[in-house]
């Protein structure tokens, strides 16, 4: 008889890896508590409001790509880009660097030292210990660097530089292959985008597992040799091996009755999820494009802090990022885009599509689960090991490109060697 994999949640990492587990010898479904696939990749219409750019450098995303004949398009970055910093708006052409940018390479250099050193996990776990803040405020005497590093901080994680460590920072940029990889477009994270949406990878794998909707997962029970999964509408499922593909500061919402250690859930229940607003404002023209801009935006001064262009096959579009949303509203937003641009045109959408991650239960956040100060370094052998037939996937758990679509699916091809 073949041995029944239970996987929770249909996020990428769930469905890839009860993909890539059909062609191994399991009886797998997955319980998937929303009404959807994707978990936070989200498209609406082809607007993304979820994960959305993929990259040369991610593999595995591009495989599936190739695999169900998913096109994608560069992300479009002709023109002048827009930096709006201590009340001063610059506007620079693609080539030109701003100095501060230039400025940063000694503390990059710093970065990639640290980050390359031998044994990164004991040797710099001290780092551990202080706030990313803290470190800059140490080390950083130049006002404009340590504002850029703040402001690159906190659109990458979407979280106070003062409660997450150098260490996770330092974890992040490794992960991610470095900070121009991070931040970058061409040969970066912000490379590409799937022209269907980034939901449409979800949707793919979908097509070829077996999912039960509406299944929130709130009880597992270890018994003599198997495990019950029990969900909110009381339908009990039997499995010999779980497979939990949940953000990790979810994992303890779960009663799990005794059935992994307490330090791991206490390692989990130290995660805490980033907050970002992500909002695409559709126009009826590529007013911006006219101008010679190419919509790139980083500004200081909420509630746009980072724009790109957006536009698809019959959508005109820019997308904006807002950390830690405090309700903008869509006048605001417009009002401060038409500024950044130099063109009222900005005020007149035709429609704005929003997204509060912070409000969404299944995510409880975004981009990623981030752990508090002095837990990484101590505790990050949990992020990939099993505890008995339970094992870890989901981005967070991933040893390459830790909080996107590809770490995902790196989690999935790694519990699958775990299984073998
Ligand atoms: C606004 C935003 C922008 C982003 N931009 C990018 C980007 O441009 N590029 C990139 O690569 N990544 C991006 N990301 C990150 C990327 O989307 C995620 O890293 C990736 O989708 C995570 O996949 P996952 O399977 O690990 O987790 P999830 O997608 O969170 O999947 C977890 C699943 O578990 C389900 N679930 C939760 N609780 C339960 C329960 N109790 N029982 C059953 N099911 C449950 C959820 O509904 C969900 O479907 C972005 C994310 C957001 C939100």
């Amino acid at each position: 008889m073949k041995e029944k994999i239970i996987i929770i949640g249909a996020g990428l990492a769930g469905l890839y890896a009860a993909y890539l587990l059909q062609n191994e010898d399991f009886d797998v479904i997955i319980l998937e508590a929303r009404d959807r696939v994707g978990g936070r990749t989200f498209t609406q219409n082809g607007i993304d409001l979820g994960g959305q750019w993929i990259s040369s450098l991610h593999h595995r995303a591009m495989k599936i790509c190739k695999q169900f004949n998913i096109n994608f398009h560069q992300q479009f970055d002709h023109g002048k880009t827009v930096r709006y910093f201590n009340k001063q708006r610059e506007e620079l052409d693609g080539s030109t660097k701003p100095d501060v940018i230039n400025n940063l390479t000694p503390y990059l250099d710093i970065f990639e030292k640290l980050i390359n050193s031998e044994n990164f996990f004991t040797t710099q776990k001290s780092l551990d210990q202080i706030s990313f803040k803290e470190w800059c405020d140490k080390n950083i005497p130049n006002k404009n660097i340590y504002n850029t590093f703040m402001y690159n901080f906190q659109l990458l994680t979407c979280a106070d530089a003062d409660e997450v460590s150098m260490f996770f920072w330092l974890y992040l940029l490794k992960q991610g292959n470095g900070y121009s990889a991070l931040t970058g477009i061409r040969n970066g994270a912000q490379e590409f985008v799937i022209d269907s949406g980034a939901q449409m990878l979800a949707h793919s794998l979908a097509q070829e597992v077996n999912i039960i909707f509406n299944s929130e997962v709130y009880e597992v029970c270890r018994q003599d040799n198997n495990y019950q999964v029990i969900t909110k509408d009381q339908q009990i499922y039997t499995a010999d091996k779980v497979i939990c593909a949940l953000p990790l500061q979810l994992i303890p919402q779960i009663s799990w009755n005794g059935s992994i250690e307490e330090d791991r859930l206490n390692f989990y229940q130290s995660f805490k999820m980033g907050s970002v607003s992500k909002v695409v404002i559709e126009y009826e023209k590529a007013f911006w494009r006219d101008k010679g801009y190419s919509a790139q935006i980083i500004s200081d001064t909420p509630p746009v802090r980072l724009a790109y262009d957006a536009c698809k096959k019959d959508c005109n579009a820019i997308v904006t990022f807002i950390p830690n949303d405090i309700g903008y509203t869509d006048k605001e937003i417009t009002t401060q885009l038409a500024f950044l641009l130099n063109n009222n045109e900005a005020t007149k959408p035709i429609h704005i599509h929003r997204k509060k991650w912070a409000e969404d239960k299944y995510s409880g956040g975004c981009y990623f689960s981030i752990p508090m100060l002095n837990m990484l370094s101590k505790n990050h052998h949990y992020l990939t090991s099993n505890s008995h037939e339970i094992y870890f996937i989901g981005t967070e758990t991933a040893k390459e490109w830790m909080g996107y679509m590809e770490g995902a699916l790196e989690s999935s091809e790694r519990v699958i060697m775990q299984l073998k």
